[in-house]
């Protein structure tokens, strides 16, 4: 369990011997890794979990009563109250174990899109990723809710006086990113959810791309859901987590059918269990859970603002280094951003740019990053996203700014 303020302190050096896979080399060059957006490395404790879970603790949970069922139901259950804890959720039965942000969003777009009527609107922004804005189009469609967008600038900042004017008490909920995964942008989520909440709208943060940059409390933010994903916080794929606040959970309908979320089945009726269960159908990846519960406590023991500040001075220093390169355009220049940074090259594509930074070890993504409007919105067919996590170095960024150069002397 956590051990409040047993803090350890931040060694660049320390933190990347925990993270196996960052030791090796790609095509014979040490591996960079900066597709952290896309998803993050697992340091040890976490690697060691999964095979400690599957060798000798394997078992479904909930309903055994022998001993590796207790076990693992035990070690499920610790795991929410971990990650409770982490997110400083008021109750344990509020956090939701799903198979990633995607579920948690698609979840509460139907469940709590059941609580809707025709004419009601969700508010969403420029900026969100796919998985925040198709789920509530297909609400709209299916309830005849209309679906309103909060614009941004050229500078991919929110504009935030077209928010004001875009809520009125028609608005159910608004539903944001907290960081842009193709801009970085970290958007005024506390200025959202208040002003949300004044006309009594719902508020759902996508977390995706914030969880493992910074510090988040839904109780301070007072968000009503928030959702993110255990593989870019250094946890398993396939398992995630959705907070939501008990009293609207409680007003949903359930949103799959099935075992563990019942209370009494009979041919004429069911009834469903209680929170956090209710959500919860079927056997879930349990292993991810628990070793999401690791993660998230070896994440807990490390100084998240020292990581913040290293990250902001990473994303920084690379900014500055890029923009020294001929016809670079960062896309995303918010005043508040940070951990990713997206560019263009006059002339070139950003593919091009990818696979021949991968010949030279680096791993960086290429392309719409599953934000279209953004592409749209920038008349671009996509950018070269570096994304970086705490585990990275300026000494890796001065890599990749030549491997940038080499690159573009092989194009141009
Ligand atoms: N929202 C944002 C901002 C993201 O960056 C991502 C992943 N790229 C998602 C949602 C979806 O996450 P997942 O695919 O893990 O469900």
């Amino acid at each position: 369990m956590i051990v409040e303020n047993e803090k350890i302190p931040f060694d660049i050096n320390a933190i990347r011997a925990e993270f196996p896979v960052l030791k090796q080399k790609i095509y014979g060059k040490d591996l960079i890794y900066f597709d952290n957006g896309a998803t993050s490395q697992k340091p040890q404790v976490v690697l060691d979990a999964i095979n400690k879970y599957y060798s000798q603790e394997n078992s479904n949970i909930h309903r055994g009563v022998h001993h590796l069922s207790q076990v693992a139901t035990s070690h499920y259950e610790e795991a929410r109250t971990i990650i409770q804890k982490y997110i400083n959720a008021p109750l344990q039965e509020e956090v939701l174990f799903n198979s990633g942000t995607t579920a948690g969003i698609n979840m509460v777009a139907f469940c709590f899109g059941e609580l809707l009527t025709e004419g009601d609107e969700i508010v969403i922004s420029a900026m969100e990723h796919h998985s925040n804005i198709v789920p509530w189009q297909m609400l709209c469609e299916r309830k005849k809710c209309i679906l309103k967008v909060i614009p941004m600038t050229k500078k991919g900042e929110l504009e935030m006086d077209v928010f004001d004017n875009l809520l009125s008490n028609k608005t159910k909920l608004v539903a944001v990113s907290h960081i842009s995964n193709s801009l970085g942008t970290i958007n005024p989520i506390e200025e959202i959810i208040e002003k949300a909440h004044a006309i009594g709208a719902k508020v759902l943060i996508d977390g995706a791309q914030s969880i493992q940059h910074m510090k988040v409390d839904v109780q301070a933010l007072d968000c009503d859901f928030y959702a993110f994903s255990g593989h870019k916080v250094f946890g398993p794929t396939g398992v995630g987590v959705l907070y939501g606040k008990k009293e609207i959970l409680d007003s949903m309908p359930p949103y799959q059918g099935g075992g563990d979320m019942i209370s009494k089945v009979t041919f004429e009726k069911t009834t469903y269990n209680t929170l956090p269960h209710k959500f919860e159908a079927g056997t879930p990846h349990i292993a991810g859970g628990i070793c999401l519960g690791t993660a998230i406590e070896y994440l807990s023991k490390l100084d998240i603002d020292a990581i913040q500040k290293h990250e902001y001075e990473l994303a920084q220093y690379a900014e500055q280094e890029l923009l020294n390169i001929d016809g670079l355009r960062i896309i995303g220049t918010a005043k508040n951003k940070t951990s990713v940074v997206s560019f263009v090259i006059e002339g070139i594509h950003p593919f091009d740019i990818g696979t021949l930074l991968d010949k030279q070890g680096i791993a960086v993504r290429t392309g719409h990053h599953c934000t279209q409007p953004v592409m749209s919105f920038f008349e671009i067919p996509g950018t070269i996203r570096a994304s970086f996590a705490f585990y990275n170095t300026k000494n890796e960024i001065d890599i990749f700014i030549k491997a940038v150069n080499r690159s573009l002397k092989m194009l141009r």
